[in-house]
């Protein structure tokens, strides 16, 4: 079992293609400016089996899917788990991204498993103060780095390109809104006032504290 926050699919706005996306549920990095607050609490978000997670895999796959990219919540705070599903997946010529806020000199054995079934990862806290151009990253301290022959050819040339404006996907799932990407500081309070300008009020937002 993960717990897991959310599953979409497709996005578009978290590594190259179109790809399943995977948020686990609980982080307890607690980065100032964090936009997933809703994801910190452990005890929140659904139980889900890897059965029921790699059916959804396939399902994207049949639907064309490049990739998977896991993030959170701090999805290396599930790693047995989380190694698990990714040992057992399918993947084929895909890739899987995983985003996590640990640099890689701070995980444990059990965390550093799980990035054995990773082709890339992205490190780091978020910095609200690091705003960042970078492409799939919210910070500028955050890598982008390649971990196998795939991770290398297909992330390799993506470490240093930046992009003018930041891509964000809206989703409605489940009655909510979801904004998928890494909008630079400050964007989202500025979203949240235009649409309150035109009568549409979030009666609550994930990255207000
Ligand atoms: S930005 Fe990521 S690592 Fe930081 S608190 Fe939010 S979910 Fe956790």
């Amino acid at each position: 079992m993960l717990r897991v926050s959310r599953v979409l699919h497709p996005i578009t706005s978290l590594g190259p293609g179109r790809r399943l996306g995977i948020w686990l549920q609980g982080c307890t990095l607690a980065c100032k400016g964090c936009m997933s607050r809703d994801t910190w609490d452990p005890g929140a978000g659904t139980e889900v089996g890897l059965d029921h997670l790699r059916a959804l895999w396939q399902e994207a796959v049949s639907a064309g899917a490049d990739g998977l990219t896991v993030s959170g919540g701090e999805p290396l705070q599930q790693p047995a788990a989380l190694t698990e599903f990714l040992a057992s997946l399918p993947v084929e010529d895909r890739d899987v991204l995983l985003y996590t806020g640990y640099e890689l000199d701070e995980l444990d054995d059990a965390q550093r498993g799980v990035l054995d079934h990773v082709d890339a990862v992205i490190t780091g806290r978020y910095v609200v103060g690091a705003p960042t151009g970078l492409i799939w990253r919210g910070s500028a301290n955050q890598r982008l780095v390649p971990l196998t022959s795939r991770g290398e050819q297909r992330y390799g040339p993506f470490a240093d390109v930046t992009c003018e404006r930041a891509q964000v996907q809206v989703r409605v799932d489940d009655g909510l809104l979801w904004l998928v990407g890494v909008p630079p500081p400050g964007v989202l309070a500025k979203v949240e006032r235009r649409l309150r300008d035109k009568g549409i009020v979030f009666e609550e937002a994930a990255w207000r504290p």
